[in-house]
Order: structure tokens, then sequence, then C-alpha cells
């Protein structure tokens, strides 16, 4: 009889994870934005053409044809290496990964193995109280695969096409070590890496499939990390592939967090395994079981030389990258250190907010980090969705008093919503007319607007001014309300009171 059976295998169930911390580490594929493929003349913008229209013998993998290294994808690599403060190795090599795979059309991948482009990096993300260092352990060049088109979903489809358009697209691989510890701060170093790769120049966000993240995560007793193998259990760890939105990754690795934990909760031991995110339903499933490194048979690509860089890197000028543009937006536009993070989050943000702070840096920051991004982001559109022009526009009737701020808001609403109907929208002024928010003015001389709904109100609501005479405030808020109503809201508050106030003094 074994002293084992019925048990669920792999020990104690764990019941309080407090002595216990979340290990996440990423690896990242981005697509470099060059005008042509890795290894060939392709054109890599074949978006709105149909499939297997952009290849050639080269990234077809036809038999006798030879690659040839793309300098401005190096040039773009080495570009993100150094912006992540990563080692720069002389002599990188590429090397071939064998498997086989329908999207694989050459039955290998070209990529770095041994000797990958740059080592040893960071990035610092904003953490919880002070800036968190992540370390980069590798950045190295490869080329995407073709994509599988599974008809009729990925479920049930019955059958699969392949298109080879995008098969040597240039990719770099970002890796980190385990040093992240939540799925708030892989969403926030994510952000940094996307903005990091913006400035650089080498990337394009907004392309679909731009970016896909295989995400690393364990949870294990604290201080497991340092003394691997010195008494203290590793419990397994799952690999989450192939997450393609930033959303994504967050939402995979809540899921994991509170699967594990269960596994754990009841005793059950967790096999290091690869889990695939099903991202409509927001959960990861059990995929095939990961291949080991030497299933792939690694080896140096006989076809290409060896990639030495060392003449060129001094040669790279790195531009403004998100930390400088921010300690010069606290400087230059006296932002608060919250608004400057927002507004040079993202370059598209950041060039939109330079391109009309001149009108007030305070008021437009204020406009564009907190009411402008919360519009958008309801709709989920994006920065590029509204021209500078009309944003200035509407600004500027803001700053000179043409419609209060509830107006504003109230023409950027509606203005964001033909934009997402339509497409485009109208003018900011000619909205606020259409709307009727001009802000009515109170001018000394003639009948003016708030002049004649005051006179009005006082006529309508005698008990309301005896109340006034008899010494109760209120009465003068329920007249100041009236007001309003009558001028729909486009009087300025302090307007309406001192035109009632005149006006029921002069009665009294
Ligand atoms: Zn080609």
């Amino acid at each position: 009889m074994s002293e084992t059976a019925g048990r669920p295998a792999g020990g104690n169930p764990v019941t309080d994870f407090s002595d216990d911390e979340v290990i996440i580490g990423l690896e990242i594929h981005c697509q470099l934005n060059t005008a042509t493929k890795l290894f060939c003349g392709c054109s890599t913008d074949y978006r709105d053409d149909g499939p297997n229209t952009h290849v050639c013998p080269v990234c077809l993998g036809l038999p006798g044809s030879l690659p040839r290294v793309n300098r401005k994808a190096v040039e773009f690599a080495l570009r993100v290496g150094l912006a992540l403060n990563c080692e720069i190795l002389d002599e990188s090599v590429f090397a071939r990964k064998n498997y086989f795979y329908p999207d694989l059309n050459k039955g290998f991948q070209i990529t770095q193995y041994d000797k990958p482009l740059a080592v040893k990096g960071y990035l610092d993300i904003e953490g919880d109280d002070r800036e968190k260092r992540i370390r980069i352990t590798r950045v190295h060049m490869e080329e995407d695969p073709g994509r599988l088109v599974h008809k009729g979903g990925s479920d049930r489809a019955r059958y699969t096409l392949v298109d080879y358009n995008r098969a040597g697209i240039p990719l770099i691989e970002i890796v980190t070590e385990p040093d992240l510890r939540s799925p708030k701060e892989a969403r926030r170093f994510l952000n940094k890496l996307r903005a990091t790769l913006e400035y650089l120049g080498v990337f394009d966000s907004e392309r679909e499939g731009s970016l896909r993240v295989d995400a690393n995560i364990s949870i294990q007793p604290k201080g497991w990390f340092a003394k691997t193998g010195k008494g203290k259990e590793d419990r397994g760890r799952a690999e989450v592939k192939n997450i393609s939105s930033y959303k994504g990754v967050e939402k995979a690795l809540t899921f994991e967090i509170t699967r594990q934990k269960n596994a754990l909760r009841r005793g059950q031991k967790l096999e290091s395994a690869t889990r695939h995110f099903v991202e409509g339903r927001g959960v990861t499933t059990a995929s095939r079981s990961k291949e080991m490194e030497q299933d792939y048979r690694y080896f140096p690509e006989p076809d290409l030389r060896p990639l030495r860089v060392c003449d060129w890197t001094g040669a790279i000028v790195l531009p403004e990258l998100p930390d400088a543009r921010r300690a010069r937006f606290l400087v230059q536009y006296q932002c608060s250190p919250t608004h400057a993070r927002t507004l040079t989050g993202d370059l598209r943000l950041a060039e939109f907010y330079e391109g009309i702070a001149d009108i007030d840096p305070t008021l437009v920051a204020t406009w564009v980090a907190d009411t402008l991004l919360g519009e958008l982001d309801y709709r989920d559109l994006s920065i590029s969705a509204i021209s500078p022009v009309q944003f200035r526009e509407l600004v500027l009737l803001v700053k000179d008093g043409a419609i209060t701020d509830k107006g504003g808001v109230a023409v950027l609403r509606e203005l964001l919503d033909q934009i997402q109907a339509s497409g485009c929208c109208e003018s900011p002024s000619g909205c606020v007319e259409r709307l009727g928010l001009r802000v009515l003015e109170c001018t000394p001389e003639g009948r003016d607007p708030v002049l004649t709904a005051a006179e009005e109100a006082i006529a309508e609501h005698p008990g309301a001014v005896a109340d006034f005479h008899a010494g109760r405030r209120e009465a003068l808020n329920f007249l100041v309300g009236q007001v309003m109503k009558k001028t729909r809201g486009c009087a300025k508050p302090a307007d309406v009171n001192q035109v009632l106030s005149r006006l029921l003094g002069r009665e009294g």
C-alpha cells in the first residue's frame, strides 16, 4: 500500500500567502518599423494588400536563396539596446532555430542564440513609492514567422490558411530578468518600454500585432529567487505564450495568480507548463508541453557572417527619451509631476501637448492629461483621433472665457462622439454656437441677457424675494438657480450673483 495514495501530489496545502511573492519575467517581441524585411527587399507595408503578395524566394525560403541583413534593422536594434542601457556585443551571431510549424516555411527561424546583439541592460519604471529598476537580460534580433488564419475561429476552424507577408519582418526580442512583482508592474514596464521604442522611432504601437508578449509567472516563498536550490522548493511556473495586447498581459497574469494560488491551497504541485491566453474569456488554458532548448537544435546560420557592429555603435545618437522629456516638462512648462509623467508617457501625446502648450502650459496640461485623455479612453480612441488645431481652438475658447469649463467639456464630448461615429467633427466654435453654449457677457449698458433673466426671476418668484429680504440667504441661491436655468448655464455664476444682489438691494 502506498502511503501517498489518495493524497494530491506535491505536499502541504498553502493556506497563507503573506510570506510569498509573485515572480514575473517577460519576453517581448516587437516588430521594427523598417521599410523592408530583415533578410530581403520585400516591403513591410502589407496592411492593405492581399495575402502572400509581399514575398520573394528569400522570405519564402526557396532552395538556393540567400539572406542579406537589412542594415537599417540592425541600426534600429542597436538603438534599442543602447536606450535600454545594454552592453553591445562587438560580435553577435545569427542562428537557426529548427522546428516544424506551418507558419515557418523554411523549417527554421533565423534568430540569435548564444551571442545576442545586446545584454545586461535595465529600464527604470515607476514603482509604488519610488522608481524601480527592471533588469534586461538580453536584446536579440530575429525574423517574424508567417501568419496563420484559422477559418471559423481558432476553436472550431474547418481549415487554416497561411499568409507569408509577415514572414521575415524584423523583430527584436527583449528578455527581462524575473524582477517584476505584480501584474500592475508588468503593465507599467510595458508602457514604459513602448514609449521608449516609439521615442526611438523604431516601433509603431498602433500597428496590429506589433507587440507580443510571453510572460513567465510563479508564486514562490519570499527570497526564493535569490536562494534557488538552497532548501527552498521551486513550486513550478507557467509560461503564458503570445499575449498580443497590453491589457491582455495584465489580465492573463492576474488570472494566473488566482489559478496558481487555488492549486497551492489544494496542495497540488504545479508543473512548469506552457499556457495559452484566451483573450475573449480572460483565462489561460493548458497548451502543448514546453519544448526544451535542445529540441530546437540551434546552430550558427551558415549563410550569414557574424555581425560586427563595433564601428557603428559610437555613431548612433539617441533622441530625447521619456525620462529626459519628463524632466524637461517639469522645468520648461512647470508641469506637476503627475501631468509630466502622463504627458511624456506616449510620444504622440507629448508632441500633441507641446504643439499647443504656448496657449497656457498649465491650462493645456490639465485639459490634455485629465479631460481629453479620460474622454478618449472612455471611447477607446487614441490621441491621433483629434486634431491639435481643433483642440487648440477649444482650449482658447475656454481660456478667453467664451465658454465655461463645463461648456468646454460638453463641446469636447460632442466632438469626440462625432469623430467616433463618422471619423470627423464640426469646428469647436461652430459646436459652441449650435449648442448655445457661449457665455453671456454682462455689460453695464443695454439689455443684457443676464439682467433680463434676473428681472424675470425676481418677478416670477415674489416669495423667494420676500424670504431674501427676511434674511434667508438660501433664497438667493434659489434665484441664482432660476437665472442659470433661463440662460441655459451660459451665464457666469459670479455675474448672476452680482446682478441679482444689485437688483434685490435696489428693491429693499
Ligand atoms: Zn522577401
